[in-house]
């Protein structure tokens, strides 16, 4: 492939503010901007011309359809494509666009998950543009982004809750700068998701049918090397990596994805890609496309790229780190900044991210918790399923020394007044050695490490935004009736440290004795995430989400019974899958071996009677035990999920824990048999790729 000019082919697909600038009549053009800006539904005769003029265009770009491209509660993305074709009575055809098909969308929303929400007879919902996201040309369709809702304006979809998050938390971010006498009109939520991903050979991928099925090896004995070399992070890339990489890189900046950075990571033939931030529902957009893409292209370098959280069993599994701010124009709210007014308005914010990440920590552990995370989390390599936050031994200090009013001693000597004078500029870069955090302060955004690499990360982003809406809009109510508005802001900020410190944990998150220290601070550590989900119902929780207007109950009821639905039929998958790879693959292989074995032994005795035949014994002897331990653990299992399936579908809280604490563990003595079994049966019986064929190959 030759290279491309990345200056011209950047954006290239999508219908940007350059375009619009360009394109559009200047008055519509102004109109659709203040329209956007004042998150407003667009007029119809605005839609009209934006449409037709978005039609022409994304002609141009070689589309034929159009999309509304969406989110629903699948955590994918959904299209259906129509047509701009229109056929006149003269048997010729006009390509037509309307404004009222660019802003409304009605895809039969009835084999969308709904939880209940949507009751089949009134199967209709609709879907509405997001005008904030720019529409794109993928494949010979204009995809417009969109949210989706029922008729009775209920979300079906994990945009809608995730604009209004970002609404309520820019609004209450407002009220904070004009106590500062910033008069700002709108706040925006960056984030930049680090995706990280596996890319595997596509004819070992094509040979498992557990990769193929679910997306995770459930069989695999552990191959004689590990990490323990740490050559793989930031090593040379393999020419097809390399060359896959080239041209993801080319797809998505067409698409005006701001790919950066890419490099190995740490697990063998692990990766990952990190974007410029964005705004929140961009960034998320984006993360999705790059997602797709990432699938789309590998086939056609020879690979497959796995997103799952934990495809390799003992090796390191793969997250999405939630970079995440708020900005004003050319102001990052969490950035400490240089003069003493700046640091009070840091402390706030910044005081406002603590208390939200204590109150809301079941919250958070929610947005994450899935069934492919579930291998991820609390294991040595990621995050534990306990929510803490990093500061760095720094502002850590500075931090204490608020708490109680004791004077702060900088590392150098330099001492400050708080409130008076400047916070002494802590080294960015100390800031981030903690890798073992799942919430850290890295210098001027927080990083949320709990994301798994599959997820859709409007949950985790709707969650925190709406965390810190609350608390800002409470730091908000008080300020505005304070007096003296200096000293209230440092009262304000001593308090919520006071009542919030156990939620700050800057040391090893990864070792037992966190663990033993954090119940004592009374955190909640959740592994399962059948049971993390609960969350989403808690009381306090409900109420917050009503509150600030992002789910009422009934939607956030309809989620949590979605998620629970989707945790038992992610398992139920995985547990049919091992049987029949155990019945159908791995017995009749570990069979074929010993029959081989038998038969040698039979010649060899016969050609040399007496001959020592011990090795063949042992083997043979230890494969029929690890055989009719796989045949038994299939067995066992299928009884376990024919129970967990027992359980009403209504009772989607039993159901999801029985799949967790019945078949899951079900399925790990089957795989802990079949396991043993690969190690002794001979290579070439043995049908699936070994780890060690798969991770490590020149
Ligand atoms: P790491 O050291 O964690 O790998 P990187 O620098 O590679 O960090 O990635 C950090 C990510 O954080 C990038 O996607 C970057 O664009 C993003 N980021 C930087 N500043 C902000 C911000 N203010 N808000 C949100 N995301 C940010
Ligand atoms: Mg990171």
């Amino acid at each position: 492939m030759a290279p491309a000019n990345t200056k011209e082919i950047y954006g290239s697909l999508v219908f940007n503010e350059h375009v619009m600038k360009e394109r559009l009549p200047a008055a519509t053009y102004r109109s659709l901007k203040a329209t956007v800006q004042k998150g407003q539904p667009l007029d119809i005769e605005l839609a009209n011309v934006v449409a037709s003029v978005m039609r022409d265009w994304a002609m141009e770009k070689g589309a034929t359809h159009y999309t509304h491209w969406f989110q629903p509660l699948t955590g994918i993305t959904s299209e259906k494509h129509d047509s701009f074709v229109s056929p006149m009575k003269d048997g010729t055809a006009i390509m037509e666009f309307s404004g009222k098909e660019l802003v409304r969308g009605e895809p039969d929303a009835s084999s969308f998950p709904s939880g209940g929400l949507r009751a089949v007879a009134e199967a209709r919902g609709y879907t509405t543009w997001d005008p904030s996201s720019y529409a794109f040309v993928k494949d010979g369709t204009l995809c417009v982004p969109t949210a989706f809702c029922s008729w009775n304006g209920e979300a079906l979809d994990k945009k809608t809750p995730l604009l209004r998050s970002m609404k309520v938390v820019s609004d209450q971010a407002c009220r904070i700068l004009r106590l500062f006498g910033k008069d700002i009109a709108h706040v925006d939520v960056t984030v930049g998701p680090e995706q990280e991903y596996f890319l595997i050979k596509k004819e070992d991928y094509e040979r498992r049918e557990d990769l193929i099925l679910t997306g995770r090896t459930l069989f695999g004995a552990m191959p004689a090397k590990g990490q323990e070399l740490e050559e793989h992070y930031f090593g040379a890339l393999r020419p097809e990596v390399s060359a896959f990489m080239k041209h993801l890189d080319e797809e998505l900046w067409k698409l005006g994805v701001a790919a950066k950075t890419k490099h190995n990571e740490v697990a063998p033939c692990q990766h990952e890609l990190a974007p410029i931030f964005d705004r929140c529902n961009v960034a998320v957009d984006h993360n999705l496309l790059t997602m797709e893409l990432m699938k789309k292209l590998a086939p056609q370098h020879g690979l497959v790229c796995l997103l799952h959280e934990k495809p390799f069993e003992g090796v390191n599994g793969s997250g999405k780190h939630d970079n995440w701010s708020l900005s004003a124009p050319g102001l990052n709210l969490l950035d400490p900044g240089d003069t003493p007014r700046d640091n009070l308005q840091f402390l706030i914010f910044f005081a406002a991210v603590i208390k939200a990440v204590d109150e809301y920590q079941d919250l958070l552990r929610m947005s994450i918790a899935s069934a492919g995370n579930e291998h991820r989390l609390g294991g040595n390599e990621a995050p534990p399923a306990i929510v803490s936050v990093f500061v760095g031994d720094e502002l850590n200090a500075i931090l204490d020394a608020i708490a109680s009013d004791s004077e702060y001693v900088a590392p150098q000597a330099v001492k400050i007044d708080l409130g008076v004078d400047v916070l002494p500029k802590f080294a960015k870069d100390n800031t981030d050695r903690n890798r073992t955090s799942p919430f850290a302060f890295t210098g001027n955004k927080f990083e949320f490490r709990m994301p798994g690499s599959s997820s859709n990360i409007s949950d985790a982003n709707t969650v925190l935004n709406t965390a810190v809406a609350k608390e800002l809009m409470g730091y908000a109510d008080e300020l505005e009736r304070a007096q003296d508005f200096d000293s209230a802001v440092i009262a304000l900020v001593k308090r919520t440290i006071r009542d919030h410190k156990r939620v700050i944990f800057n040391g090893n998150g990864y070792t037992k004795e966190w663990e033993a220290e954090a119940a004592r601070r009374g955190l909640a550590c959740e592994p399962a995430a059948s049971d993390a989900l609960a969350a989403m119902i808690a009381p306090k929780n409900l109420e917050l989400f009503a509150k600030m207007g992002v789910l009422s109950e009934t939607e956030a009821r309809s989620r949590y019974e979605v998620k629970l639905e989707h945790y038992a039929k992610l398992r139920h998958i995985e547990a049919v899958t091992m049987m029949e790879i155990t019945r159908r693959q791995l017995v009749p292989a570990t069979l074929a071996y010993m029959t081989a074995l038998a038969n040698g032994i039979a010649a060899k005795q016969a050609a040399c009677p007496g001959i020592s035949c011990k090795a063949e014994e042992k083997a043979l002897r230890q494969l029929t035990n690890y055989t009719d331990a796989m045949s038994d653990a299939a067995d066992r299992l299928e009884a376990q999920v024919e129970a967990a399936e027992a359980v009403p579908t209504a009772q989607a809280q039993g159901r999801a824990r029985a799949y967790h604490d019945q078949v899951l563990p079900a399925m790990n003595a089957l795989r802990a048999a079949a396991d043993a079994a690969e190690a002794i049966c001979g290579q070439e019986y043995w049908p699936l790729p070994s780890y060690s064929s798969m991770l490590y190959y020149v």
